[in-house]
């Protein structure tokens, strides 16, 4: 892929800028730049931009990242389906796991967690439009959820994924679900949760509007 700094830079800071102009909290939101679509050469490429904070959505690409173009200023998080027989490539480094989307995979990850001794943040992934054809839990569900006892998990917050679609109002309601939800949970559960990760290329200026802190920008940045 070719990869050009100069575009890359002009589109973030365009982001930004739609973060200020967008969003209710500015100072709240984080750019993640997912870079599942590059290889290890292009993405030592993009940190050596200056780039630091990064989502991956396979756990075999993220095991050989961190393996050569690792250092301690990076971030990374992992936002794609989590098969449990690959917690082991992510557990030791990841900053946030976005997309846990079963009670078994939560105590998968506890566990593992636990045998390093660390603790590690996650989002619950959600999903209020009830698809059959998306993961994440339906709403009805998140009470098993904050049942669980999971001593080496912090749950942060939520992400979701919108439907597809290009229509502005039905985004903005989706995403205005899953902030309710949010506020829902900490109320009924007396939690703390601050992060809401919702919004891609095509859809995170609703996000903002509807007070998204992570959005998970990917091929924007270098179209
Ligand atoms: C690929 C991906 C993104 C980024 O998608 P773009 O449309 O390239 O911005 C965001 N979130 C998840 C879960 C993804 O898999």
């Amino acid at each position: 892929m070719e990869l050009n700094k100069d575009k890359i830079i002009e589109n973030y800071s365009k982001i930004e800028n739609d973060i200020k102009k967008y969003s209710p909290y500015p100072e709240k939101v984080k750019i993640l730049f997912v870079t599942k679509y590059f290889d290890i050469e292009e993405h030592q490429k993009i940190v050596n931009m200056g780039f630091n904070y990064f989502g991956e959505n396979k756990a075999q690409l993220f095991r050989d990242k961190i393996k050569t173009i690792d250092n301690p200023e990076l971030r990374w998080d992992f936002i794609g389906r989590l098969q449990k027989n690959k917690i082991k490539y992510i557990i030791k480094r990841v900053n946030l796991i976005h997309s846990i989307d079963t009670i078994s995979l939560l105590e998968e990850v506890n566990e593992k967690a636990c045998e390093i001794g660390r603790k590690v943040d996650v989002l619950i992934q959600v999903n209020v439009s009830h698809e059959e054809t998306k993961t994440g839990f339906h709403v009805s569900e998140l009470s098993d959820v904050f049942k669980v006892r999971a001593d080496n998990i912090n749950i942060r917050g939520l992400m979701t994924m919108a439907p597809l679609t290009d229509d502005e109002s039905e985004l903005r309601k989706y995403f205005r679900e899953t902030f309710e939800v949010k506020n829902d949970i900490n109320k009924k559960y007396n939690l703390n949760l601050d992060e809401l990760s919702m919004g891609m290329s095509n859809d995170y200026k609703e996000a903002l509007m509807e007070g998204a802190t992570i959005v998970r920008i990917g091929s924007k940045l270098f179209e």
